[in-house]
């Protein structure tokens, strides 16, 4: 703990964490002690983890990098830091992250960008760009993140990292802030594939707190990790015909396609025809559900209150003006508007119907292959503030991670490497639904 403690110190400039709890992490390292020694600890002994300041922590702070949520200590516990703790696992801290998690940069954090551990002067992705870099630069052993269109797996891919979305409903969403609940799904981003394993296993599951959590009985993805079959792969042509991907990853994606085929999996390249329908429907869903979902912070009920205000209409205004940052106004604003009475059908409804089409197919592609190959992101991590001023460039980028998202079925980011300027590459694998094991033997190629 000690160790960890200390990186985090002296690398206090890449703005990772918004708290470390010192006090309660010492406590606990204390008792797993205790319990290593009389032989009664957990699965996760001395885990050291970071949590995504968006998952609760009874009576720890928890902000989403928002102004808006300052100061707001957690009343309970998450399922996902409740399973943690009940298996032994130390909670070292709180990481920065885009605020209410809308974004792909950490750029948008109410207390600045995170840098990336690589090359300082890039971002580290988002919107769980603190927990990939506390995993990258060693400030923890792995880390939890929030996955809605990418979130997890997008910035373990800038940053080196595995990063595990599970299939929609596999872990409790109770406790985590929600953005947009349809599509939200908490990961682990670790650096290597048994720890990926083994805290899906401890994470997943389900509660009596979230009726959306499968019965589905959590398999022992540890143990299925020592048997690898051959899988028949799916890569989707056009996502590697994009002339927006960077070559250094198409040409670290066709040497990882060589592999698979060299260890025996079979690869066929299939044409998807709705790439240019994922990133509109994901954005007018999303942006929907994330103005009904922040409308809870009104001043009242929760979040930042202006004290000037001399009526209550002001203070639900003036509170809101002051409390959330442009990125998330931008969506409560797209989201009241496609929701709105004369648009909603155009819109909403609209983008529901396109979610079905999307997801009907890759449903019909998982009946005759096991998984799907895709790039993460189109291009290594890029320079901080180059993207950020057009939300429609940063948008575009999510292109390849809100496939998964739309459809609910798992995700994968591997590591595959760093390009010429030590920039890390990765490629994604798609499973069928409740099959993070395939996804997770598969990734193991590649250690
Ligand atoms: N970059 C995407 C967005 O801004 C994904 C965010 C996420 O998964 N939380 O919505």
């Amino acid at each position: 703990l000690d160790y960890y403690f200390s990186q985090i110190a002296t690398q206090q400039h890449l703005n990772v964490f918004n708290e470390v709890f010192v006090d309660s992490a010492k406590k606990q390292a204390v008792s797993v002690q205790q319990k290593i020694d009389n032989g009664t600890a957990g699965k996760l002994a001395g885990m050291v983890i970071g949590i995504k300041d968006n998952i609760l922590y009874k009576d720890h702070i928890t902000t989403a990098s928002s102004k808006m949520l300052e100061g707001f200590i957690s009343p309970y516990s998450s399922t996902v830091v409740t399973r943690l703790i009940r298996e032994d696992a130390i909670i070292i801290g709180r990481t920065n992250c885009d605020e209410f998690a809308m974004g792909g940069s950490n750029e948008t954090s109410y207390y600045g960008t995170v840098r990336n551990a690589a090359d300082t002067e890039r971002v580290a992705g988002g919107s769980s760009g603190g927990s990939a870099v506390a995993v990258q630069a060693d400030m923890c052993l792995s880390a939890l993140g929030t996955d809605t269109g990418g979130s997890v797996r997008q910035p373990a891919a800038f940053c080196g990292c595995y990063g595990l979305k599970p299939t929609y409903g596999r872990i409790s969403r109770y406790g985590v802030i929600a953005y947009a609940s349809s599509f939200d799904q908490v990961g682990p981003i670790t650096s290597s594939v048994s720890d990926a394993a083994l805290l899906l296993e401890v994470l997943a599951g389900a509660d009596e707190n979230d009726s959306t959590v499968s019965r589905l009985p959590v398999p022992d993805y540890l143990a299925a990790l020592e048997t690898t079959s051959p899988k028949k792969i799916a890569v989707l042509k056009e996502t590697l015909e994009s002339e927006a991907l960077d070559p250094d990853i198409k040409a670290a994606i066709l040497q990882a396609i060589a592999q698979f085929k060299a260890e025996g999996h079979t690869i066929e390249y299939v044409s998807f025809d709705l790439l240019d329908y994922l990133v509109p429907a994901y954005y007018v869903l999303t942006a929907a559900e994330a103005s009904s979902n922040l409308s809870r912070y009104d001043g009242v009920h929760y979040g930042h209150r202006n004290l000037q205000a001399e009526n209550l209409n002001s203070l639900y205004k003036k509170s809101r003006a002051e409390g959330f940052g442009e990125e998330v106004k931008r969506r409560i604003l797209l989201g009241t508007f496609v929701l709105s009475a004369g648009y909603y059908d155009a819109y909403y409804q609209k983008a529901q119907q396109v979610r079905r089409l999307i997801r009907d197919k890759i449903e019909a592609l998982l009946v005759d292959f096991d998984v799907i190959l895709t790039p993460v992101a189109p291009t290594p991590p890029f320079k901080i503030g180059e993207n950020i001023q057009d939300p429609l460039v940063m948008y575009m980028a999510d292109i390849f991670t809100v496939l998964a998202s739309l459809t609910g079925v798992p995700a994968i980011a591997i590591p595959l490497g760093n390009n010429k300027l030590g920039l890390p590459l990765s490629l994604q694998l798609m499973g069928k639904h409740f099959e993070e094991g395939a996804l997770l033997s598969l990734s193991k190629s590649f250690t």
